[in-house]
């Protein structure tokens, strides 16, 4: 027997993943493992997931390791490097949500209107309107059906038939279904491939329970394990298995005597202690408007499949508290994390003008879906998407991508057992192409190492991944791997246009050895005859500084380029980009980066080559005038950035980006660059204090909170103001000091704020009066000005307005304008704007 002790350093303790590869590191050995837990005081089968999960080993954790077998000295060997070596490493972070942030107050044009709005936890956003219904959670102690106990053996044998089926079915569907919905599938798949589910599973049917009862009993056993983790991302697994125990007793009994009731009748806003991924998947979409649930985490599989779904979900909602609203219609507003039960027109009218606002926003862009990337002048700069997966591919061209400029291929090869053979790739390269309908894909082949491992390769541990054995550096060792994708690649080009790109190349060596692997695949393919594109191009990233210095010699040996700012920056700045402690070194702004860009461009240009750029940087609306200035062929993002860059694209003038680069780069620091940018973004959207698209005539507002509302979202809709509800707050601030009737149906509610971009006097002529403070108001003039804006402008034109309305005069011309070009006028000269 050997055995050794270690600290547990995974940040979210061993669960499924981490779990998952020591079990499969185990099972290659014929002893037996066993993992103890001194803290917890539990120790559990290594070859298990489930018993791994149950000794709640967390981070920090002393923890001791047994093996008893013959293999036990190889077993030993293995495993001590595992754990020294790739343990630490072999979980990503979880998904940070609201959950861990502060709750922020209610939006002020939200709470006047209603003191109903119960708050929640938000983990999936969005907005819906549904009657509440309550989703009964599993509950085994109350089964409706519990067969006869039969003898042993046929008890045994319904039990593994039950668990064939039920694991056939699970991969039919896992087969089926994409993401996150195949990813939770899949758990559940190993759940009940599970050595210690089956054992418990089987004792308890030696102990002289039936099929039904030992699959409840098992159920219990796991739940009351998992429960009392310390850890909340432990507690809430306790889901799948239940989850995966009930579906097992629907496949031995039958639907029938087990139903799980969820069909919905009418829009519905779930509510549930907790549900299961299954009886999630189960609820009909197009009914299902939101997710309200009491116990359930961020981290849950049901609420990962719930944000893939796009339906609005909360948790975290204290037991009861919407009992009294089952049956009632309610607005979940999963944005805020607040349920709002009472449905008052001024609430119904509140989320009306919220749904109006999305749909605006939404069909804005839509209108950028189809178009060319070009600025004002007519240049071209082509918006592309970056996707990690054939299935993102589909969506990424309906969010308006020209092309795909950055396919990662890496993450195909992460998170599973073994690499992908030749015909998967295939298939996922043809996938993609199907949905680009003869638009590029420039497929990345894989960038392995640094910050993305893949276990089964078993690259060592190093003291710099960043700097060390990544992407091309390793296709020598990996050649296979390298080859095997070529091919894939190579023909899938047989079926529409793809292009190849190689990462990390930093040297001509390098360029020159991956042109003669291609050219022994191609040789190969052409030897058995495969079909492929003969001219497929071939480009490398320019993410590694010493390539910008030979960038001459390389347009003699690549077809195109694309700039990987990402990288770029972490090389050219000698910055790690995941390091905080440096991240304000980490900066893209710097001169010395820009000068390098625009260096490489001009030379790739010189040389009649192709470049993009396919970095973080390409969705940052605020560098765009840089990257338009750099005359770039394409940049390529994360679709949903693609619409809103097209549209701002639009608004510039490539010339005046021109200058704007040539002054970035004689800036001295990044700062500079900073001011410089934002300078520019002030002379581009410079409007006037007073436009027409800031007058609103005769609308049917009721209250002085649709009135600030719809005023600052006319803002945020015209390109003035990024956070409106933050506006209308700080309007309201003034308001609540005095409120701003003047009188003779007139209100000028005010603020200097920095939440306005563009200083702007807003008006809203209303139909009928309404209350306004102890005032009658009809005619709003809402001035919002720029924090940063000249002194006391904003106290000037408030006086100035005070004064005028005393005035008979100018109150008539206002009221009775016939257009908002006349109020426009009538307000410039008289206010001297
Ligand atoms: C980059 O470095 O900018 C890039 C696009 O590649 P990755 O982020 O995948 O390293
Ligand atoms: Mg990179």
């Amino acid at each position: 027997m050997r055995s050794f002790t270690f600290s547990c350093e995974l940040p979210n303790g061993v669960h499924a993943r981490p779990a998952g590869h020591v079990e499969t590191l185990c099972n290659q050995y014929l002893s037996n493992i066993e993992w103890q837990n001194e803290r917890t005081g539990l120790s559990g089968n290594a070859k298990s997931v489930l018993s791994l999960i149950g000794t709640d080993t967390l981070l920090g954790d002393t923890c001791m390791i047994t093996i008893d077998g013959e293999d036990e000295e190889t077993a030993l060997e293995a495993l001590q490097s595992f754990i020294t070596n790739e343990f630490p490493h072999c979980d990503s972070p979880l998904e940070k949500t609201q959950a861990n942030e502060e709750q922020q107050p209610l939006p002020r044009n939200l709470s006047n209107l209603t003191k109903s709005a119960i708050r929640a936890t938000s983990v999936s956003s969005g907005v819906g309107r549904g009657v509440v219904v309550k989703v009964g959670a599993i509950n085994f102690d109350q089964l409706p059906y519990l067969p006869e106990i039969r003898a042993l053996e046929e008890e045994k044998s319904e039990l593994k038939s039950g668990l064939a089926q039920l694991s056939k079915t699970i991969e039919v569907q896992a087969n089926t279904s994409v993401d996150t919905e195949s990813e939770v599938l899949a758990a559940h798949l190993s759940i009940l491939k599970d050595e210690s589910f089956a054992q418990q599973l089987n004792t308890n049917l030696v102990e002289g329970r039936s099929c039904a009862q030992a699959v409840v009993a098992t159920a219990k056993h796991y739940a009351e394990q998992l429960q009392k983790s310390s850890s909340q991302y432990l507690r809430e697994r306790e889901l799948d298995i239940r989850d995966v125990c009930f579906q097992l007793l629907q496949t031995i009994y039958g639907d029938e005597h087990y139903t799980s009731q969820l069909a919905l009748t009418e829009p519905s806003i779930c509510m549930a202690e907790d549900l299961t991924p299954s009886q999630f998947l189960e609820l009909d979409k197009a009914l299902l408007k939101g997710l309200v649930l009491t116990h359930g985490g961020s981290t849950s599989h049901t609420v990962i499949l719930a944000r893939s779904f796009g339906i609005p979900t909360v948790v975290g909602m204290k037991d009861g508290v919407l009992e009294a609203s089952i049956g009632q219609e309610v607005y979940l507003d999963a944005n805020l994390g607040a349920i709002v039960t009472d449905l008052k027109e001024p609430v119904v009218r509140y989320y009306e003008q919220e749904n109006r606002i999305i749909s605006t926003v939404r069909e804005r862009q839509a209108a950028f879906k189809d178009t060319q990337g070009m600025t004002h002048d007519g240049k071209k700069l082509e918006v592309a998407a970056n996707i990690a997966h054939s299935v993102e591919a589909k969506s990424a061209f309906e969010s308006g991508a020209e092309a795909i400029g950055l396919f990662r291929t890496e993450m195909l090869y992460m998170d599973r057992k073994s690499a992908p053979k030749e015909d998967e790739l295939y298939n996922i390269f043809c996938q993609a192409l199907d949905a680009a309908s003869g638009r590029a894909i420039i497929v990345r082949t894989i960038d392995i190492g640094g910050d993305k491992p893949v276990d089964y390769l078993n690259i060592p541990k190093e003291n710099n991944p960043f700097l060390g054995y990544r992407a091309v550096r390793i296709y020598e060792e990996f050649i296979d791997l390298f080859k095997t994708q070529l091919r894939a690649i190579l023909r899938a080009s047989a079926h529409g246009p793809l292009k190849i790109m190689i990462p990390m190349i930093s040297s001509m060596e390098e360029i020159l050895w991956v042109k003669d692997i291609l050219a022994e695949v191609r040789q190969e393919l052409r030897k058995e005859q495969v079909p492929f594109d003969e001219k497929i191009p071939l480009g490398i990233m320019m993410e590694v500084p010493s390539v910008a210095f030979i960038i001459d010699q390389c347009c003699e040996e690549v077809d195109f380029f694309s700039i990987g700012s990402n990288d770029l920056t972490q090389y050219l700045m000698a910055v790690d980009r995941d390091n905080a402690k440096v991240t304000k070194h980490y900066n893209s702004l710097n001169p010395a980066f820009l000068r390098t860009l625009d260096h490489v461009v001009n030379e790739v240009h010189r040389h009649g080559k192709w470049i993009g750029l396919c970095g973080e940087l390409g969705a940052k609306g605020s560098v765009l005038p840089l990257l338009v200035g750099l005359g770039l062929d394409e940049i390529s993002m994360s679709a949903p950035s693609i619409a809103a860059t097209k549209e701002r694209i639009s608004k510039l003038d490539s010339r005046e980006c021109r200058q704007l680069l040539n002054k970035a780069m004689q800036c001295r620091t990044p700062l500079e660059v900073e001011h410089l940018l934002a300078q520019f973004r002030l002379a581009q959207t410079e409007a006037p204090l007073i436009s027409e698209d800031c007058i609103k005539l005769d609308l049917d507002l009721r209250s002085k909170e649709e009135v600030i509302k719809t005023l600052a979202d006319n803002l945020f809709l015209t390109g003035r103001c990024r956070y409106p509800n933050k506006l209308a707050d700080d309007l309201w601030a003034r308001e609540d000091v005095f409120s701003t009737g003047l009188g003779f149906g007139f209100a000028i509610p005010h603020t200097k704020s920095e939440h306005i971009e563009q200083s702007a006097v807003s008006v809203c002529r209303l139909a009928k009066p309404i209350q306004w403070g102890d005032e009658e108001a009809q005619f709003v003039i809402m001035l919002t000005l720029n924090k940063h804006a000249a002194g006391d402008q904003h106290m000037k034109i408030f006086s100035k307005l005070a004064r005028k309305i005393m005035h008979a005069e100018f109150r008539d011309a206002l009221f009775n304008a016939q257009s908002s070009s006349e109020i426009e006028q009538k307000l410039m000269t008289e206010l001297e704007l």
